[in-house]
């Protein structure tokens, strides 16, 4: 089965088929953090989603090229470094370096790129596809001197969202003081500098100001991933107008489709509500470290739902987590002391295999993946109890874990068997079979030096971690 995603732009599950098909690469862009406090473990469920899908595409054979942008400027970056008297790139440091902590504690494989808004490289371009736009009059300069995008320029506006735009089309140009600008809809490409920005400021050709929060992210992925993209993701909450803007200014620019595939993660949510800043329902990671937590356990609540589902955030769902894992766990272990015995055949569970990833073939479908696990998990324990696990069977399924850890990223750590090591115990029981002892001890060092033990015992190799 091909991989499915339900494409947010036509609101049906699509074949997935990239630009380089015959090099099984894939360009994923993904809206990254506004660095101007610690992500809330909402934030962190889109990026655990976006997580998944990249070692699903990888465990796929796909190579995948992901940014993932850092918003280092805008109203709430300013409002933060001027509250704590730090200039701009000293007060949101702290943030990314915090930032970059905390994807490793959830285990988040990091992006091949992480673009920052302020990098001169990117303002220059963000400056450079502005004048463009405003050179094809799809932008122009307002009375209060910011450039805005000139939305009738661009008629598809509205359609990732779904929405009915008309009242935000212009009907010729409003009077009414408040707005400068030709239409309410039209958004901010470059904001003039006023004083609350004090010494956050970049010239341009249309004075002196800073980039709209939209163009950050058109400028940072068209620079580094070209005018097509493969996958874009990000919450519901970037659809509009975060999302539609982006396609708006790229695709002006370029002349060019942005983007194939949409992918928009639902909500964590508190009591029915988005976990949010500004409701003050969030936790950040550390809140939870802080109770005794670990990072493995919230990775497993935050990926345990499909994408596309709201997840409702509990202590309780925590615990399941903790309980799962140990499972999982305690598993492992079985698996890794019946794996130290004499070769056998074994069916190689190829059919697990395919189930599981057929599960996240289908829009990553986590539930139908978990639900494949804990299937395996049931089954192997009682074969194992009643004594119908052989050796070679438990080395297969614990091969089959390292494929399908390596999406997940469940495992405890110092319990991980690399497959190379597994293989090793393998080749090391047929040559005991055989007895060739000397290829035997060369094997034993090699294990040796790839960190593990092996003992052998009258019931056959024993492994355990250095
Ligand atoms: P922000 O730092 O607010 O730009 O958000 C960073 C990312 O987190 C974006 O992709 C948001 O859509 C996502 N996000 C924010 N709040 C939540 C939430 N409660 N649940 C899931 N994703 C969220
Ligand atoms: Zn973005």
């Amino acid at each position: 089965m091909a991989i499915r995603f339900l494409n947010t732009y036509t609101r049906t599950l699509e074949e997935f088929r990239p630009l380089d098909s015959a090099r099984k690469t894939v360009k994923l862009y993904t809206c990254g953090p506004t660095v101007y406090n610690y992500a809330h473990i909402g934030n962190f469920r889109a990026y655990l989603f976006e997580d998944l899908l990249q070692r699903h595409l990888e465990a796929s054979g796909y190579q995948v090229n992901r940014v993932m942008n850092l918003t280092d400027v805008d109203d709430k970056t300013i409002r933060g470094c001027h509250a704590a008297g730090l200039p701009l790139a000293e007060f949101t440091q702290k943030f990314k370096d915090a930032f970059f902590e905390d994807l490793k504690t959830l285990r988040v494989k990091p992006a091949t790129t992480f673009p920052s808004a302020t990098d001169p490289v990117y303002i220059a371009r963000m400056i450079e596809m502005i004048a463009h736009l405003v050179e094809h009059e799809c932008a122009y300069q307002a009375e209060d001197k910011s450039v805005y995008f000139r939305l009738n320029k661009f008629p598809d506006y509205g359609k990732l969202a779904h929405l009915n735009l008309d009242e935000l089309r212009p009907s010729g140009r409003i009077s009414n003081d408040e707005y400068e600008k030709e239409s309410i809809g039209d958004f901010a490409l470059w904001k003039a500098w006023d004083e609350a920005d004090g010494d956050v400021v970049w010239d341009s050709p249309w004075g002196k100001g800073r980039p709209g929060w939209h163009i950050e992210c058109s400028a940072m992925a068209t620079a580094l991933l070209g005018p097509e993209i493969d996958i874009h993701c990000g919450g519901v909450d970037n659809i509009f107008p975060h999302h539609e803007a982006e396609i708006a200014q790229s695709e002006c620019c370029t002349g060019h489709r942005f983007v194939r595939y949409w992918l928009h993660c639902a909500h964590l949510m508190v009591e029915g509500q988005k976990m949010s800043k500004s409701a003050g329902n969030f936790y950040t990671l550390r809140d939870l470290l802080d109770k005794g937590w670990t990072g493995r356990e919230i990775r497993y609540v935050l990926l345990s739902v499909n994408y596309r589902l709201p997840l409702n955030f509990t202590f309780e769902s925590l615990a399941g987590a903790r309980s799962a894992l140990s499972r999982i766990d305690e598993w492992v272990a079985r698996l890794t002391e019946k794996a130290g015995g004499e070769l056998n055949a074994s069916a190689h569970p190829l059919a697990t295999q395919k189930r599981f990833q057929q599960a996240l073939d289908d829009d990553l479908n986590i539930s139908g993946a978990l639900g494949v696990l804990f299937d395996v998990i049931r089954g192997s324990n009682r074969a194992l109890d009643e004594g119908n696990l052989t050796p070679a069977d438990a080395r297969a399924l614990l091969g089959w874990w390292d494929s399908a850890n390596s999406v997940l990223q469940f495992q405890h750590e110092e319990e991980a068997i690399p497959q190379a090591v597994l293989d090793m115990l393998t080749a090391r029981a047929a040559a005991r079979a055989a007895k060739d002892w000397a290829q035997s001890d060369v094997l034993r060092a090699q294990i040796d030096a790839a960190g593990w033990i092996v003992k052998d015992s009258k019931d056959g190799q024993k492994l355990t971690r250095k």
